[in-house]
């Protein structure tokens, strides 16, 4: 089927998945599953010196967590140079290359002559008509025209023309035998079907070539879509200065993988005036049409309050499977159920990201609470010790844990002492979590259970006590 949509991703395995990368492999990814059809994963690692297999392990664990999969590859160019070969043979056989065997220093010369003379430095063809046999050393070029333009019709830019006396015998084998970037490119999107091409505007220059590569083979060009560079706040080209670029980072500082995708994909596409989008709603709405031309601008609070809704709107059990890892970082053994479901529910509202999750429900799977010391030094005193003690008695005779039977009993207790009910509300807090910021009390109880509850409260009472037995 020639009309299925056929995209691709392709790393060059040298480093991590930065956020630029992702967003690029992100916008192939929908377009073929916006459109039913295939996205293709292929590994460009024929720069050997700089390719590592860490690497290619990281960029895919990276597009694994961010639910990018794969429908083909990955192919890895460095399994492929026969292929390459084959297509070199065949514009060697067409006249459309030729060997050349022109040495550093001479090139060096052509170079600096174009620089004095004002010119764009090129190739000046010494080579292009000899009809050279191949010997050691020698590279192929390929015989651009000479004459013309080379058109680019590009699904964001436009029209761009390419005046050809400005692009030159570009070199397409180098001398020890391995394709170049722009040979090996073409080759495989031939050989992979690929009709659309959606890439960072970094490439652009590239095009007019791969198209006369294209254009010399016979073959039909693909479909180019450019798209404009991520840029940091202060609008320069995204890079570390602007804080962690690796997409793992993320995943390690507690986000959410749909705010991942939700924001890396808004960094040059939109819908309107929509900020939150599920995964399900960008493979419907995304298209080539509404990528801007100007460039995305990073902003990490943006990515963070994204995240926060995205916590908000996952259900109870998404979230645990992801807190899951957070929490043994914290020494915690948390397993899926009820409890954990429960727990989360009363802090997903507060938490921005799952380290924050973490954070915050540390206290609920600890045996004794830790009092964090202004805390305890405020709120755990002598005079709350009285009704502390009968709200314990109250709730160890009580059935129902829900807010209409406590808050009567509390305020029975509270009134019979002459204090208002809001007093009870932090020493409470305290005793349950060791700190004065966590979920509503009722909630708390709630989810903690009776026997949690008055145990930490006999916990709490006990502190007051000894800490009033030793300043007495
Ligand atoms: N391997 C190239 C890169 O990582 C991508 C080339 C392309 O999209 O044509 O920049």
């Amino acid at each position: 089927m020639d009309s299925q949509t056929v995209t691709r991703f392709p790393p060059s395995p040298s480093g991590y998945l930065h956020l630029g990368g992702a967003r690029t492999a992100l916008f192939n990814w929908l377009y073929a599953r916006h459109t039913g059809g295939r996205f293709v994963l292929r590994v460009e690692d024929t720069d050997v010196s700089r390719s590592t297999k860490e690497s290619v392990a990281a960029i895919l664990e990276a597009l694994e967590w961010l639910g990018i999969d794969w429908d083909e590859g990955p192919y890895f160019q460095s399994q492929r140079f026969d292929v390459y070969k084959a297509y070199i043979n065949r514009l060697l056989a067409s006249g459309n290359a030729y060997y050349c065997t022109c040495s550093a220093e001479r090139l060096e010369k052509v170079r600096q002559e174009a620089m004095q003379s004002g010119g764009k430095p090129k190739y000046d063809g010494n080579c292009r008509e000899k009809g050279l046999e191949w010997r050691e050393g020698a590279v192929v070029r390929f015989k651009a025209p000479l004459t013309g333009t080379t058109l680019v019709s590009d699904r964001i830019r436009g029209h761009i023309a390419f005046d050809n006396t400005e692009l030159d015998d570009f070199i397409i084998q180098r001398s020890d035998g391995t394709p170049t970037y722009n040979l090996a490119v073409v080759v495989d999107d031939i050989t992979m079907n690929i009709n659309t091409i959606i890439r960072g505007d970094d490439h652009l220059n590239n095009t007019p070539k791969q198209i006369q590569l294209y254009e010399a083979l016979g073959c039909e060009v693909p479909c180019f879509a450019h798209v404009p560079m991520v840029l940091g706040p202060d609008k320069t080209r995204l890079s570390k200065r602007h804080g962690a670029m690796s997409v793992t980072a993320y995943r390690d500082m507690g986000y959410h993988p749909e705010a991942m995708v939700n924001y890396l994909v808004r960094l040059g596409w939109s819908h309107g005036d929509q900020e939150f989008f599920t995964r399900d709603e960008l493979v419907e709405k995304f298209n080539l049409e509404h990528v801007g031309r100007s460039a995305g601008v990073f902003d990490q609070e943006k990515l963070l309050a994204l995240n926060a809704e995205h916590i908000r709107a996952a259900s109870n059990e998404a979230l645990a499977e992801r807190l899951i890892p957070f929490l043994s970082e914290k020494g915690i053994e948390a397993a899926p159920g009820d409890y954990l479901y429960d727990v989360i529910e009363t802090i997903k509202n507060r938490s921005k990201t799952f380290v924050e999750m973490a954070e915050a429900a540390a206290f609920y799977f600890v045996e004794h609470v830790t009092y964090e010391e202004k805390a305890a030094s405020k709120f755990l005193k002598p005079a709350i010790l009285a009704p502390l003690k009968e709200i314990t008695e109250a709730l160890e005779q009580t059935e129902g844990l829900d807010q209409e039977t406590l808050e009567p009993i509390f305020q029975r207790v509270m009134d019979a002492h002459g204090l208002k009910l809001g007093k009870i509300a932090q020493p409470m807090r305290v005793a349950l979590t060791g700190k004065t910021f966590s979920p509503g009390i009722f909630e708390m109880i709630r989810v903690l259970g009776k026997a949690a509850v008055v145990s930490r409260l006999k916990d709490a009472i006990g502190y007051i006590e000894s800490h009033h037995l030793t300043i007495s």
